[in-house]
């Protein structure tokens, strides 16, 4: 397996430098989000051993239970959707909360924030295909949003989207970049397995690959 994993990553980051180069942008321009959730931790450690240092996890526990003891080691993000009572273990733990989607999570992670002194880099997100199912603010509201977190001097440094399963997502790429743009955010977290080079050629800062590095998960 760890054979396996570790083309898979060579060919990741290799794709990752060509989509940025193809569009004019440094080779380094994109950094790569290792999505590490229900992956067995024998897919994870090659990566890991290989200098792989930014991980992403869509559960607080799960992310507690799997890197609380190589916590040093590693960058690890918050791409998941976070219930207000889970806000204090994650302002604890990550380095990155990349899924700030409500105003009342707004003031929770404020309040979390000046409790504990440490702070979390955040990223908005965005539902820029306006999916009933999915979280995130939509892109009518985004300004407003972003001007609350500001209020409450969060450290929003950028948004994040999912684009719907089925369709193109450069256009909802697209739309990211410029809600970006006029609120002055320089972050950018879009693209996953499938479409992590599209994103990439619409400004993708970071992009989020699970399945393409480690194998479909359990
Ligand atoms: C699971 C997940 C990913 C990774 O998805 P893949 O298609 O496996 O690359 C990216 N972003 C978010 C928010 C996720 O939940």
């Amino acid at each position: 397996m760890s054979s396996e994993v570790l083309s898979a990553y060579a060919s990741i980051q290799r794709r990752i430098q060509a989509a940025a180069l193809a569009v004019g942008r440094p080779a380094d321009a994109v950094a790569l989000v290792a999505v590490s959730k229900l992956q067995p931790w024998d897919h994870i450690a090659p990566v890991l051993d290989a200098g792989q240092r930014v991980f992403g996890e869509n559960r607080v526990q799960e992310a507690l239970g799997r890197w609380s003891e190589r916590r040093s080691e590693v960058e690890l993000r918050l791409i998941g959707p976070l219930q207000s009572n889970k806000a204090r273990d994650a302002v604890a733990f990550f380095d990155v909360i990349e899924s700030l989607d409500r105003e009342k999570l707004a003031h929770v992670l404020a309040d979390e924030i000046q409790a504990l002194g440490r702070a979390p880099r955040l990223l908005v997100q965005v539902n820029t295909g306006l999916e009933p199912q999915k979280a995130g603010v939509v892109p009518g509201e985004a300004d407003g949003f972003i001007a609350l977190c500001r209020g409450l001097d969060l450290p929003v440094e950028g948004l994040m989207c999912i684009p719907p399963a089925e369709g193109d997502p450069a256009p909802h790429f697209r739309l990211l970049a410029k809600i970006a743009a006029r609120n002055g955010l320089a972050r950018l977290s879009m693209g996953m397995s499938d479409d992590f080079e599209i994103a990439i050629a619409c400004g993708a800062t970071s992009v989020r690959v699970g399945s393409a590095l480690f194998g479909s998960r359990a």
